[in-house]
């Protein structure tokens, strides 16, 4: 795939998975204090932003249908991460997250993808999706998963063209520096 020329003008996206991806999954963590970066996010965020991809967070935060946190502490999670990011030369464009179960937003559910796609005209067709959890193969058409093996068990995984598995997130960055010949 060379995702160097678009056949329109529409961006491409990298959309990450929250928990055991950008921070280590400690079970319903809301606070700033909890949070302990994955090792290689940076990296992975950075190339991101040097292939023009936008980098948004969909995260399922059913915490708060559960009364363990409010929504107004995952808004302010998000701020607090994403200026530590800034730090870190990551820039990510949004923050996504869904407090509800039953809901079309939760994962696997697609309606955060969808809504950041109308919200940014993304050509999922070319966006890639990194999670660590078979939940995080949204459904939907278009986008690439690349799932990274940590808590949670895989081996279920139907390994199809549009899904593959990965040991760290430096493996999946040298994916997608394959993917753009970077
Ligand atoms: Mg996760």
């Amino acid at each position: 795939m060379n995702h160097i020329s678009h056949s329109n003008h529409r961006c491409s996206a990298l959309f990450l998975d929250r928990d055991g991806i950008i921070n280590i999954d400690k079970s319903y963590v809301f606070r700033f204090e909890e949070i302990e970066w994955v090792e290689g996010i940076f990296n992975l965020i950075q190339f991101a932003n040097a292939q023009d991809l936008l980098v948004i967070v969909l995260t399922n935060q059913s915490g708060v249908a559960q009364g363990m946190y409010q929504e107004s502490d995952v808004i302010d999670l998000h701020i607090q991460m994403n200026e530590y990011l800034k730090s870190k030369n990551c820039k990510v464009t949004d923050w996504f997250y869904c407090t509800e179960y039953d809901s079309s937003c939760r994962k696997p559910n697609p309606g955060m993808m969808i809504e950041a796609q109308k919200k940014y005209n993304i050509n999922l067709y070319n966006s890639y999706m990194v999670g660590d959890k078979s939940t995080d193969i949204l459904k939907i058409d278009g986008p690439t998963t690349f799932l990274v093996r940590g808590n949670y068990p895989l081996g279920d995984i139907d390994k199809t063209e549009k899904v593959e598995v990965f040991d760290s997130l430096a493996d999946v960055l040298k994916r997608l520096k394959h993917a753009f010949q970077a």
